[in-house]
């Protein structure tokens, strides 16, 4: 925990004067281009990965990165979403999942997640990647970046259900991406609609 504060203390003291002009500017409204909706994982770093500063991306984050069909509970990545495209009028989300996902893991053997019942409810978001995944895929390792690939596509499709990415889909006003971040490699793979397929976004 110490790290952590040690780390404010400089963020204030090194880092914010260095980068005053825009700190100044963050102070009194954002205008982020896009909701990135990711994973909880603390392997993920939304900012580093895409090189972008604080006020670019409006973040969203939960296990799985999941989003919950229009119409079930009312929860805080339902809600987020509403204010980043029907209020913060963002012009793309993205729906980043990544590699060794432990939700997808669990999602895949929700038998283990017996003890943790809220966590098996949770995942149960991408129960229907993971069918998907089983009919494409039969070795194991293959299976699980299968099932990540088709649980952000699932999520995408989840994204359209709701009235205020609707509305913006039916004006051409918004775009939805999907994407797989590679832990390790630091690759992004990019899903292509046309072909159904994920390939490297920077190639
Ligand atoms: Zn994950």
């Amino acid at each position: 925990m110490q790290k952590l504060i040690d780390g404010v203390a400089r963020f204030k003291n090194e880092v914010v004067p260095q980068h005053k002009a825009l700190f100044d500017q963050l102070a009194t409204g954002q205008s982020p281009e896009v909701l990135f909706i990711t994973c909880a994982d603390s392997r993920i770093d939304p900012g580093m990965i895409t090189q972008t500063q604080p006020g670019d991306i409006f973040v969203c984050r939960n296990a799985g990165n999941v989003v919950p069909p229009h119409g079930q509970a009312i929860e805080g990545t339902v809600a987020s979403i509403e204010f980043a495209t029907a209020v913060l009028g963002v012009k793309h989300i993205v729906v980043c999942g990544h590699t060794d996902c432990g939700a997808i893991k669990g999602a895949m053997a929700p038998g283990n997640l017996d003890a943790i019942p809220r966590v098996q409810d949770w995942v149960d978001h991408a129960r229907a990647a993971v069918r998907a995944a089983e009919a494409q895929s039969e070795d194991g390792k293959a299976e699980l970046l299968c099932a990540t690939e088709r649980n952000v596509v699932l999520q995408m499709e989840h994204l359209k259900s709701h009235p205020a990415v609707a509305a913006r889909l039916a004006a051409n006003d918004i775009d939805i991406h999907g994407w797989v971040y590679h832990i390790g490699d630091g690759d992004v793979t990019a899903y292509n609609a046309d072909t159904d397929t994920f390939s490297s976004l920077t190639q």
